[in-house]
């Protein structure tokens, strides 16, 4: 991952979440990643899990087995966050300017997967 500059993740408002300056309910926390409910709710169970790690933009993600192990884990934590919920009405997904594309979590792993040498990950 290519880190953000520190004047970039004092302003970060996930970042300053992340470090528990904003007064969000956080719903899960670990070393690495904070969820909570999104304050603009697109679902009646809106979560964003966030990277305790700036992450400047998605293509500050790099195709290495770190990187794909952080979004293997944001899936994981809100696949857990959302066990209520039946399978076939989640989403995963990135939002990412500027003009507010979409990327889904899955269609962002297989970027990633795919300029790795197989032997770089352990599946
Ligand atoms: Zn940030």
């Amino acid at each position: 991952m290519v880190p953000g500059s520190r004047e970039q993740q004092e302003k970060c408002i996930f970042c300053r979440i992340a470090r528990r300056e904003e007064s969000n309910d956080i719903l899960f926390e670990d070393k690495n990643l904070v969820a909570f409910r999104d304050i603009h709710p697109a679902a009646s169970e809106h979560i964003l899990v966030i990277s305790k790690a700036h992450i400047p933009s998605l293509y500050s993600l790099m195709p290495n087995p770190e990187d794909i192990q952080l979004v293997e884990d944001m899936i994981a934590v809100g696949t857990e966050l959302l066990s209520g919920t039946p399978p076939a009405e989640r989403k995963f997904g990135f939002h990412y300017p500027p003009f507010n594309s979409y990327v889904t979590a899955h269609q962002l792993l297989d970027r990633l997967r795919k300029d790795v040498k197989p032997n770089a990950v352990s599946m």
